[in-house]
């Protein structure tokens, strides 16, 4: 077997933005783990992923670029691709005024422009789901993909509008539209592991050599069983920039290195390879 791999590292920079906006608090405690996280955890991993050479993507909040520009620019000028994450950490909601909605995407763009000389290309849900309206607002303003689900968990699909979730009959899919899906699953998540709230039931504070032996699993399986896919993680500053998790990531870099025929990519460059290997019909 003839591998052809791409591996995709993703960081979601939500820094304070997801404490005082989703989360609500104002605690200092909470929010502190956002500040260790775009003062201290973000530049451990800017400095990472530049030793090792490899290209990566970083979904900002505008929030994020707002209170800590010089860590944002710096990453936007070490090459790593920005993506949309919202202003506030804020998920789409059919329940908002469109204008409003529109001004959240709008002002987010903006804070990326600012920071990297270019609009957005790719997006991740902060929260709620991919609906229509988001959608087509998205497609409307050059976001080119998303990361937030997977129907597969190796591979890019377009996205779909129009499906009907009937129950008297089977699940009726709808039309492929111009918005191409690249994986993101909580497997392949640092938070669920690790993020450790009071509280919060969520237990997180699992060891760093068991998310690593999944990690290496999830990649073999896809080097060695399917053999051509794209292999996406996803990471936040704040978590994985603990010295055990970045000692994980370290030897996972070198581990996926040991293999011959894998890339480390943006996810805005494997988007353009599937795009243009399976044009939209
Ligand atoms: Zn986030």
């Amino acid at each position: 077997m003839t591998q052809k791999i791409s591996v995709c590292l993703s960081f979601d920079f939500d820094a304070i933005s997801i404490w005082v906006g989703p989360k609500g608090t104002r605690s200092p405690n909470l929010i502190s783990r956002g500040e260790f996280g775009a003062r201290v955890g973000a530049e451990r991993m800017l400095n990472l992923l530049n030793d090792e050479d490899v290209p990566s993507t970083w979904f900002i909040p505008g929030h994020t670029i707002d209170t800590f520009p010089e860590i944002c620019r710096e990453i936007a000028g070490a090459g790593h691709e920005v993506g949309y994450h919202g202003y506030c950490h804020e998920g789409p909601s059919s329940k908002r005024p469109f204008e409003e909605e529109q001004g959240i995407l709008l002002r987010a763009i903006e804070c990326i422009d600012r920071i990297s000389g270019k609009a957005p290309v790719g997006h991740r849900l902060p929260g709620g789901n991919l609906g229509e309206r988001w959608t087509n607002l998205l497609m409307e303003h050059g976001i080119r993909y998303d990361s937030s689900m997977a129907p597969n968990d190796f591979a890019p699909v377009y996205h779909r509008l129009g499906d009907v979730p009937r129950t008297d009959g089977p699940f009726e899919f709808g039309k492929e539209v111009d918005l191409v899906i690249l994986p993101f699953d909580w497997n392949m998540d640092d938070a669920p592991y690790f993020s450790y709230e009071p509280g919060s039931g969520r237990p997180g504070l699992r060891a760093p050599a068991d998310v690593l032996q999944i990690w290496k699993d999830e990649f073999d399986y896809l080097y060695n069983r399917i053999g051509e896919g794209v292999y996406v993680l996803t990471m936040h500053p704040q978590t994985t920039g603990k010295g055990s998790r970045m000692l994980m990531l370290e030897r996972l870099i070198a581990y996926i290195k040991e293999h011959d025929n894998v890339e480390f990519k943006t996810l805005a460059a494997v988007a353009d390879e599937f795009r243009a290997a399976n044009p939209l019909k």
